[in-house]
């Protein structure tokens, strides 16, 4: 089999021995106008899923046009119907001004702003569409940086969560899938190129200066030095979560530790989500993260 069969061959086995999704479920994926989006969408239509895009134009100067229209070209020619949702209509201006309205108070990174904002108006405009599924076109690259950031910060609740899927019982929460989470950057790349996507492979202009950056070049240092280490990591980890999963909720070895009460704690939480006091959205807290971001701008307009 050649490369390009083999790729296709990779994430079908994923939908497939992951349970991602029936041909009942109806498909919204997470479009960027970049070749992980496209190339998800594009499989997922050629496997015979019931898809559907949604692109969120966050404005962000020509890079944000030429995704647009990118995504636009290529669902016209696929002939699937992409949704667009334009930020300012939704938060009254560009994810630029929202971020450097929060900066001016809080110091986060961009991509931690822009991503709480996303995911929200992902989640929220998806179900509104119908949508029973979630796509990201998250890969074997975002994974391990994900992996190795978590580990560095000490969040486990994320890392709980990681996988190619991720269920909430949480109605309101559509249930999201990675198709991707075993491809590597450079096998999308390969593939989208051969296909002729019409893309950008150029990165987003605000991506500079994350945390994830610089787990990146440590990944591709080790990776140079050791071929497969990324996706050893990724896949060693996945079968260590099922007992870490079980560890923490009954707390580690019958002693129940302050830490693993703790954790327990959350990992409960996890699982009884309830709803944003502003905007009724999912969340673990009193306010989603979205709300939180929100009021740090100051704004009274939060719906
Ligand atoms: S790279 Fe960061 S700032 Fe750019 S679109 Fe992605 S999350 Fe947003
Ligand atoms: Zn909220």
């Amino acid at each position: 089999m050649d490369f390009m069969n083999d790729f296709e061959t990779k994430v079908r086995n994923t939908v497939k021995d992951y349970k991602l999704a029936t041909k009942k479920d109806k498909i919204i994926v997470a479009c960027s106008g970049g070749k992980d989006s496209t190339v998800v969408l594009y499989l997922l239509k050629k496997f015979g899923y019931n898809v559907e895009g949604l692109i969120i134009d966050l404005l962000i100067g020509k890079w944000s046009d030429d995704n647009l229209e990118n995504a636009k070209k290529f669902c016209k020619e696929q002939k699937i119907k992409l949704n667009i949702v334009n930020i300012r209509k939704e938060f009254g201006c560009s994810i630029c001004h929202i971020r450097m309205g929060i900066q001016s108070k809080k110091k986060l990174n961009n991509c931690m702003i822009c991503g709480v904002i996303k995911r929200w108006l992902l989640n929220k405009k998806s179900r509104e569409q119908g949508g029973t599924k979630l796509v990201t076109g998250h890969n074997l690259d975002d994974e391990a940086e994900t992996l190795l950031m978590n580990l560095f910060t000490g969040n486990p609740e994320l890392m709980l969560g990681f996988g190619p899927k991720r269920n909430c019982p949480n109605k309101k929460f559509v249930h999201r899938i990675k198709p991707l989470f075993f491809c590597t950057n450079d096998e999308i790349r390969k593939y989208s190129k051969a296909k002729k996507f019409p893309v950008l492979y150029d990165p987003c202009p605000c991506s500079h200066g994350a945390f994830r950056s610089d787990a990146r070049e440590f990944i591709a240092e080790l990776e140079k030095k050791e071929p497969g280490t990324k996706e050893k990591l990724v896949r060693n980890f996945l079968k260590i979560l099922p007992k870490l999963q079980e560890q923490i909720k009954l707390g580690v070895t019958g002693r129940r530790s302050e830490g693993a009460k703790k954790e327990n704690l959350k990992t409960e939480k996890l699982e009884t989500r309830q709803h944003c006091a502003v905007c009724k959205e999912p969340t673990m807290n009193e306010l989603c993260k979205r709300c939180e971001l929100i009021k740090i701008l100051g704004l009274a307009r939060a719906k």
